[in-house]
């Protein structure tokens, strides 16, 4: 706090750490001796660079690019990029800290990074789009490699753009290295099943949890937030094993239909035409759309799936939520739910999924597609997905396990942080004071 008391989101994500590691620091003195927390906290390095680029009116342009590399004691940095307005050093370093407990809790060797830019994608060209990819990965490519540090997409960043970075990288490189960066495109290197695996893996994911209250997705009615990437897909999974969803959103509304939204219409508007959600009615005037995406909190459900952004349900959504008599609530996004929001969860019985264990299957089939490239094959989609969901109980195993160990049965976040955080600090113990 004393050194970054400007860093709101990494404050938040080291608090959240701080608060779920008591247990174990109760229990073993050895983290305390050898100071892990403080040297944890701390990244291994931090990259800030100018990223210049020329927009289609031939102005020039200035924004910033990160990459923060926080931990690399299990395995090369691995994480995503993330082009959106709203990113800074406290947002990078926050996303980077929850990385590596993800990481570790994925069963991959793999450390944890996150990188970006505060770089808009919204209205700009496709020339402007690749114009400034190469920009950032003109100063980025120094500092990753297949064995030191290899990012991904995350909000903003998709395949086309992961495309333009990897060309880049291969003409600065001179050489074709497949394994620097994932979520590439099938022909050169993507793996099969990666754009699928966050939402698929959060949905594998919740249904471990309702298993073990011999519930399943059979009639549950969900809201999604976001109508990205993770949103789409855990929606997909959700309605083929019988759930209904009612509401999605973007960031400037959400879309509202009782008797269950087209999932086809949404594909359509995001993917194909690159539109608001708000399109949504004018095919479906049964359905209704609402001016603010925060209020889609207030529409009742069983499950809510947050799937957009950070802090994006707070107090008073929690306790709509409650009130509503929702029953789970799984964290798709990166940190959706603020502290306040955690612990009216957790104090009412509803059950948590955090998202260091709920969106792990992205990361997990990055770490397959890295597998892949290493070995230069390919898997079919059914080989990955099958991995994927075996991978999603483990953690879900694992999260319980640690939950019971420590005395918190059912606290899913403290299982995460506990199981994720033992794995990394007990191999920084063992590799030295470095
Ligand atoms: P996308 O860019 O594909 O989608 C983000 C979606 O969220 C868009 O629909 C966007 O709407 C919407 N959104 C953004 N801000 C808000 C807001 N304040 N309220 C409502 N909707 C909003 O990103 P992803 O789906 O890839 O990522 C979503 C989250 O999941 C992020 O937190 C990311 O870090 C996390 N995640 C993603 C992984 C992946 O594999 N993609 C892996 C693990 C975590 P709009 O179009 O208006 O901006």
């Amino acid at each position: 706090k004393e050194r970054d008391p400007h860093e709101k989101e990494f404050l938040q994500a080291t608090k959240i750490l701080f608060d779920s590691l008591i247990p174990v620091f109760v229990k073993n003195r050895t983290y305390i001796e050898n100071n892990v927390l403080e040297r944890l906290i701390e990244p291994e390095r931090v990259i800030s660079f100018r990223v210049p680029w020329v927009d289609d009116h031939g102005n020039v342009q200035v924004n910033r690019g990160y990459r923060v590399q926080f931990n690399s004691a299990i395995g090369p940095y691995k994480g995503g990029i993330r082009f959106h307005p709203s990113v800074n050093l406290s947002v990078m370093k926050f996303l980077a800290l929850t990385q590596i407990f993800k990481n570790s809790l994925t069963g991959q060797a793999i450390g944890g990074g996150k990188g970006g830019a505060d770089f808009d994608p919204k209205g700009k060209s496709d020339n402007e789009i690749m114009h400034f990819c190469q920009s950032f990965m003109t100063e980025l490519y120094k500092h990753i490699g297949p064995d030191t540090d290899v990012p991904a997409g995350d909000i903003g960043v998709s395949r086309r753009e992961v495309g333009y970075m990897f060309g880049q990288y291969k003409r600065l490189q001179g050489a074709f290295h497949a394994g620097v960066l994932t979520g590439k495109g099938l022909n050169y290197g993507g793996s099969l099943g990666r754009t699928e695996a966050t939402g698929y893996g959060t949905i594998y994911f919740v249904d471990e949890m309702l298993k073990d209250q011999r519930m399943n997705f059979r009639n549950m009615t969900i809201i999604t937030s976001g109508s990205g990437n993770v949103a789409i897909y855990a929606m997909e999974k959700a309605i083929k094993l019988g759930a209904k969803v009612v509401a999605c959103s973007d960031s400037n509304g959400y879309v509202y239909d009782k008797n269950g939204l087209s999932l086809q219409t949404i594909k359509r508007i995001k993917f194909s035409e690159g539109a608001r959600i708000s399109e949504y009615i004018k095919s479906h005037p049964e359905a209704e759309y609402f001016d603010d995406c925060s209020k889609i909190w207030s529409v009742p459900c069983d499950i809510a799936l947050p799937c957009a952004t950070q802090n994006e349900i707070d107090e008073e959504s929690a306790n709509m939520l409650v009130k509503n008599g929702v029953k789970v609530v799984a964290e798709g996004a990166n940190m959706p739910c603020t502290i306040e929001a955690i612990d009216i969860f957790l104090d009412n019985g509803v059950l948590f999924g955090p998202a260091q264990a709920v969106n792990a299957g992205g990361v997990a089939c990055s770490s397959l597609e890295m597998a892949q490239n290493s070995a230069r094959l390919s898997w079919t989609f059914e080989q990955v997905d099958e991995e994927l969901q075996k991978i999603m109980k483990n953690i879900y195993r694992n999260c319980t396990r640690a939950a019971n160990k420590y005395e918190h049965p059912g606290n899913l976040v403290i299982g995460a942080n506990i199981a994720g955080f033992t794995k990394v600090a007990d191999t920084m113990i063992e590799q030295g004071v470095i």
